[in-house]
């Protein structure tokens, strides 16, 4: 009677071992790969090809291959 109960509980304790601990590295595996595919593109830095200011990826306007870093750039090189 007492083994069973043991064998029970370890198997409860075995399955809630494997739930918890498989909860959290599949949650800290997305994150970190959210953060690999996010720092190349965030750390990017292009030359502005009318007033040749580096400005982030993100922020530059792309027009015929061209990088600018602003409006009034985009329509200085037109
Ligand atoms: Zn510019």
């Amino acid at each position: 009677m007492i083994l069973k109960l043991l064998i029970i509980g370890v198997v409860i304790y075995t399955v809630y071992f494997l739930f918890f601990k498989t909860k959290p590295e599949a949650k800290v595996s997305k994150k970190s790969a959210k953060k690999e595919s996010k720092k190349p593109d965030a750390d990017e830095m292009v030359e502005c090809a009318t007033c040749g200011v580096y400005a982030e990826l993100e922020e530059c306007i792309l027009s015929n291959g061209k990088y600018y870093c602003s409006h009034e750039c985009l329509i200085k090189a037109k």
